[in-house]
Order: structure tokens, then sequence, then C-alpha cells
């Protein structure tokens, strides 16, 4: 049932149809062109021939009528009119026939066209002849004296036998030409059909895998066309949701993975505090180590909660005069540098600068970048916080003379979890998720964020913000 509803079908249907209903109507038009051509031709020139016999037999209708000189007459005419010939008195009884054995001599004619003739009028019909077993066209003339009166008819009939053959010919032919036309068509949209249908059951195919949840679906693009591009869409989007489930997955198992340490670690805790006798002091040191544990993981919890929630919502921007807030930050963070042995630089420019953004999630990125500047840059280091404007957009550095990034992390930084020395992220109780948060917040804002780092020497990050229009 679902063939009838194919595309290729259809198609194939309809341009069957169409190529039947044009060359049906041009048959028709050129059949009956032909067929009124060609009886109109035989009509005149039986009429020609008809006003030629009459003015001849006229002289010898008169008086007595010699009937077997008007046969002769009538079989010579006959001869060059490649008809029957006959002519009746001006009673309609026949009185030379070009047939002589079984001919119609001395019968009285009483059809339409010889009573019409009588009366002067020139007329024609087509009739079937039983003699000739055909049909055959009738010319009835008149034979007039001078002075207009009738004295006898002139009939002529001839066989429309090879008219009819012609034109049966001529209608094989044009049906012999709609079928070749409805092959050649039916083959060709078939064929095209086939094109474009092609890569539409790929399609079919592949969303029914991916329905299956076989995500990783590719299709051989063979056209530029509408078909060509869909399918390239569609290979972006298989790729992109293989792509994020893939990360999903990877995220999930990933976010069990740092669960499941602090846990080993309180489990382990707890143990020893239930099962083994211990000094107070030594108690309160693993009550502390759990304290620690139970911190992380609240921080992991929180970082997670901060992530889904970016990933959810979008952001609600106000106006922020984003320099008085980088400053603020700058100013809250100097004691902790100063505890660190570090020095935090505020190399801001004396300008005004706005824009629109959520002002909580922008101090979590420079928060975010503060942290960790403080977590990896040995005592007696330094941090500068610069700003500049870059046409229509702020950009914020951050730079330290701290540890520095292996250059082959670099492009992994800012993914989530991924940390170049576990350890000592977890020492300065890092989640691995501080970078990826503020990748996330800095896209939502419609900026950028990348680093520049050596390793020993220090690291540069640098996030961008476009800046509220004038
Ligand atoms: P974490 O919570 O581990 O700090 P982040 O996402 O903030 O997680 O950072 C990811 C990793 O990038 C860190 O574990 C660290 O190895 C590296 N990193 C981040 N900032 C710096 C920096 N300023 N200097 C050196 N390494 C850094």
């Amino acid at each position: 049932m679902t063939r009838f509803y194919s595309i290729r079908f259809r198609l194939t249907a309809t341009f069957l149809a169409i190529i039947l209903a044009v060359m049906g109507i041009i048959s028709l038009f050129f059949y009956n062109t032909l067929e009124r051509y060609y009886m109109n031709n035989i009509e005149e020139s039986l009429e020609r021939s008809g006003y030629l016999a009459s003015d001849f037999v006229v002289g010898h209708l008169r008086g007595q009528i010699d009937s077997v000189r008007l046969s002769a007459l009538a079989e010579d005419m006959s001869r060059q009119a490649q008809a029957r010939v006959l002519f009746t008195d001006q009673q309609g009884v026949v009185v030379g026939d070009s047939i002589r054995v079984g001919g119609l001599l001395n019968q009285a004619l009483d059809h339409q066209d010889v009573q019409a003739a009588l009366e002067g009028n020139v007329s024609s019909r087509v009739g079937y002849s039983e003699r000739i077993q055909h049909q055959v066209i009738q010319v009835a003339v008149p034979v007039l004296e001078e002075g207009g009166q009738v004295t006898g008819v002139v009939l002529l009939s001839a066989s429309l036998e090879e008219v009819y053959r012609t034109l049966y010919d001529i209608r094989r032919f044009l049906f012999l030409a709609t079928v070749i036309a409805m092959a050649v068509v039916g083959g060709g949209s078939a064929a095209l059909a086939h094109r474009f249908t092609g890569p539409l059951e790929s399609l079919t195919s592949a969303a029914r895998k991916m329905a299956e949840g076989k995500l990783d679906q590719h299709i051989e693009i063979s056209s530029a066309d509408e078909i060509g591009r869909l399918a390239e869409q569609f290979n972006i989007m298989a790729k992109r949701l293989s792509y994020y489930t893939n990360n999903l997955k990877k995220f999930a198992a990933d976010v069990a993975h740092e669960v499941r340490t602090p846990l080993t670690t309180m489990g382990l805790l707890t143990k020893a505090l239930k099962e083994h006798e211990m000094e107070a002091d030594q108690q309160q040191e693993f009550i502390n180590d759990l304290d620690d544990e139970l911190e992380r993981l609240t921080a992991l919890v929180n970082d997670l909660l901060e992530l889904s929630k970016l990933e959810k919502n979008d952001i609600e921007p106000e106006k922020v005069a984003f320099d008085s807030l980088l400053r603020d930050m700058i100013g809250e963070y100097q004691y902790r540098f100063l505890h660190a042995g570090l020095e935090l630089i505020d190399n801001l420019p004396d300008e005004e600068f706005v824009l629109y953004g959520a002002p909580l999630q922008l101090r979590q990125v420079v928060s975010n970048l503060l942290d960790n500047a403080l977590n990896y840059t040995e005592a007696g280091g330094t941090v500068t916080v610069s700003l500049e404007k870059e046409e229509n957009e702020l950009v914020v550095k951050v730079e330290d003379t701290g540890c520095g990034i292996p250059e082959e992390d670099l492009s992994y930084i800012f993914e989530r979890f991924f940390r170049v020395d576990r350890a000592r992220s977890r020492e300065g109780g890092g989640t691995g998720l501080g970078l990826a948060i503020v990748s996330e917040i800095v896209a939502k804002h419609g900026g950028r964020v990348w680093v520049e780092s050596e390793e020993g020497v220090g690291s540069r990050f640098y996030f961008s913000l476009p800046l509220a229009e004038e």
C-alpha cells in the first residue's frame, strides 16, 4: 500500500498521465484535421467531376435518351474520376451507369441527395455500400439547362476504403508514438524519481537507526541540491547528537568517579573512627579530614548544580559597570593573596565600561580565575588583572607567574574535570569544573575564553565580553 504513496510512484504516474493527456489531445486534433482534409478533398474532387460531367451530358438528356451511349460516357468518366458514375433523367430514373453488369439502369432512385439534386442543389453524404461492402462518399450534382431547368442528375460515388486505410495507418502510428512517449517518459521519470528518492530512503533508514539508539549515522552526499543539503544538515545533526550523547555519558561517568573518591575516603575515616580506639587528638584529626572531604563533596555538588543551572537557563542581563565589578573583586581578594605571599596587581584603566550581563555570574568568572591563579602560583609570585577595550568588546586578562600549563594540555583546559595535576587541584580544593563554568558563563554572555601559558613561567587567561551599545 505504501508503494502507492511513494514519491517515485506518484511522480511517475503524474508524468504518465500528463504525457497521455497531451498525446491524446494532439492525436485527436491531428487525426480529426487530417480526416476532414481527406474528406473535403475527395468531396471537392467528386463535385468538380460532377459539374464537368453535368456540362457534358446536358445535351444527351434532351429528347430521346440513349442509355447505351450514356452508360459508355459514364464508364469513361468513371475511369477519370475514379468513382462510379450514374446519370438520371429528371424523374430520378437511371439512364446511364458506369457499372454495366448488375448496375442500376432504368431503376428509379429516391435517395434524399438525388431528390435534392433534382431540386437544383448539390448534395453529398457518406454511407455504406452493400455492393462493395465498404463506406462510400456520394455526390449528387444537378444537370442544368441554360435556363436553369433541371433535366437530370449526375451521381458519383467513390469508395473510402483507401482513405480509411490511410487514416487507420495514421491512428496506429499515433498510438505507437504515444506508447513510445509513455515508455520514454515513464522510464525517465522513474529514473529521476529514483535519483531524488534514493537519498531520502538513506535518510529514512539512518533516521530509523538513530531512533533505535545508533546515533553514529552518516549519509553519503551525492548531490548539491535541496536533498543534498538536507543530507548534509542531517549528518551535522547526527554528529552533534552523537557527540553530545557521548559527552553526557562521559560526564556521568566522570561525576560518579569524582564523587566516589571523597566518599571512599569518608567511608574509611568513619570505619576507623568506629572500629579503633584512638587518642582524642587523633580522633579530632580524623574528624577534620572527614570535614575536608565533606567540603570537597559539597563544592563539587555546588559546581555541578551551577553548571546544570547554566545549561538550563538563559541569563537575565542587566546593566553592569564592569570596571567597578572588577575593581571590587580585586579588593576582596587582596587579603587572601597577601596571606598566600602573593601580590595581586590592579592594572585596570581609569575608565568606565558598561555592559549587559548577569553580575553574579560575571563575579563567578573572575573569582574562578583568581582562585586558580592563587592555587597554581607559588608564594612570591604576582597575579595581574588587566582590562582593555577592543573595538566593541572588553578583554580581561588574568596573568600569573605560576606553574603554567603544558602545551599538550592547553586545548583540554576548559573541559569538565580536566586537571593537569590532580593531586594539586584537590589540595587547593579544586573540583576540575572551575574553567568549564567560566567558559559556559562567558559563552552565555556572547564572549570567548582563551589561554596562553608556558610551563614554569606562568599563564594568561583571557575572556572577552561584548560591550553595551552606545
Ligand atoms: P580546578 O578546580 O582543578 O582548578 P579548573 O577547571 O579551574 O579546575 O582548572 C582545570 C585545570 O587547569 C586545573 O586542574 C589546573 O591543572 C589547570 N589550571 C587552571 N588554572 C591554572 C593556572 N592559573 N595555572 C596553572 N594551571 C591552571
